[in-house]
């Protein structure tokens, strides 16, 4: 069994730099779970102190059955792969991925034996006797990835693997990592600050903001139903629009006031945010769940607002439209056929049953 556990984890920096703060976080055994949030979030420090890099200041960390806070990395039975690869220059792809098992005394057959399946499982077969200069920035990231993988350890620990890759060819690792974890079936941790790399990849993603945890749940989870307008704006691309104003209550049931339109909440949200009447909050629509009313004919629960059009994005399967009404600017993801002309006032269907209520003050969602 290899679950990893974090037991109330604090990281003190000296200087009280709290970068990490009470994080409880229970990884199942063969799960794989992706650390997310902004730069200076604690992401890269918690990951470090499962390895073992950095002392954990206070709090327990459990690996399997065993406590590891006091054990050195080596013993911890995990193996680690780094944004910059950490490859040694001056030994061959072979000697880079062996090194870690000959350290460990493994025969020399074992070894021979690992390397190769490492490298079939990679493509790396024929790359075997070169060195990391002549190899590709994805070739050297599959090496250092193999090299985690001979050891088979209990656990896969990635801090930011694929930053270092241009656009395409991180999509493509990112697959592959994808594939990796179903064939290797054993538990990752993954630290990245790109949201789409979190929801592709994970079983579960953990957002950590200011070293606390927002949320942990499963992708689509955290996009449908985000605990706070943090991780609302967080995920999500391009990210959810948000409205200032407040909940009314006015003789046709429960509205959002946006002070320069007024939206009829639906009866599921009505019933759910009806003590809440009167109270300042702040109104969250995803882009893709705003449509050109033009094209929305017939859609349930919808309801209209005009604004108008300041900037059209046409990128081909779908067409991004930038669009203010006095005091809000928002923007809508429509379909790719939809082009509205630039300083148009359109009216926009808003699916409001898929809208998000948070309260203004404490950012929490309140449905
Ligand atoms: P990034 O995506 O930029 O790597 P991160 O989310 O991984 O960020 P960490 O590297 O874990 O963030 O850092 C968390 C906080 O701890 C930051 O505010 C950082 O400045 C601070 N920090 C990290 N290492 C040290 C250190 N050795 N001494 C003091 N403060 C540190």
């Amino acid at each position: 069994m290899a679950q990893v556990r974090l037991d109330k984890v604090w990281k003190v920096f000296p200087g009280e730099v709290e970068a990490v703060k009470d994080v409880e976080l229970d990884i199942r055994d063969r799960e794989f779970m992706v650390l997310v949030g902004p730069s200076g979030c604690g992401k890269s420090t918690t990951l470090r102190m499962v390895a073992g890099l950095e002392e954990i200041t206070r709090g327990d960390v459990y690996i399997g059955d065993r406590h590891v806070n006091d054990v050195p990395p080596k013993n911890r039975d995990i193996a680690m792969v780094f944004q910059n690869y950490a490859l040694y220059p001056h030994m061959s792809v072979y000697k880079n991925m062996a090194f870690g098992l000959k350290l460990r005394k493994y025969p020399g057959e074992e070894i021979d034996r690992r390397v190769h399946e490492a490298a079939e499982i990679l493509g790396l077969t024929g790359y075997l006797e070169r060195k990391p200069k002549a190899l590709s920035g994805g070739q050297r990231q599959r090496v250092a990835v193999g090299r985690a993988i001979v050891r088979k350890p209990a656990a896969f620990l990635f801090d930011e693997p694929l930053s270092n890759l241009d656009a395409k060819l991180r999509v493509q690792m990112r697959t592959e990592i994808s594939k990796l974890h179903t064939r290797l079936n054993s538990t990752m941790i993954y630290v990245t600050h790109d949201q789409v790399e979190a929801m592709t990849l994970g079983d579960r993603i953990c957002v950590l903001k200011d070293g606390l945890i927002q949320q942990v749940a499963e992708p689509m989870e955290i996009y449908r139903n985000p605990a706070n307008k943090f991780v609302a704006g967080f995920i999500g691309s391009p990210p959810m629009n948000f409205f200032d104003g407040e909940l009314e209550q006015t003789p046709e049931g429960l509205m959002f006031n946006g002070y320069d339109f007024k939206l009829a909440l639906s009866s599921r949200q009505a019933a759910e945010l009806q003590s809440h009447a009167g109270r300042e909050v702040t109104f969250g629509i995803r882009p893709e769940d705003i449509k050109d009313a033009v094209y929305a004919s017939g859609e349930s629960e919808a309801q209209q607002i005009t604004a108008r059009v300041e900037v059209v994005e046409p990128m081909g399967s779908e067409t991004i439209l930038y669009l203010s009404t006095e005091r809000h600017s928002f923007v809508a993801r429509v379909e790719g056929t939809e082009n509205p002309g630039v300083n148009q006032d359109i009216k926009l269907s808003l699916m409001i049953d898929r809208a998000h209520i948070f309260d203004r003050e404490s950012e929490q969602a309140l449905i």
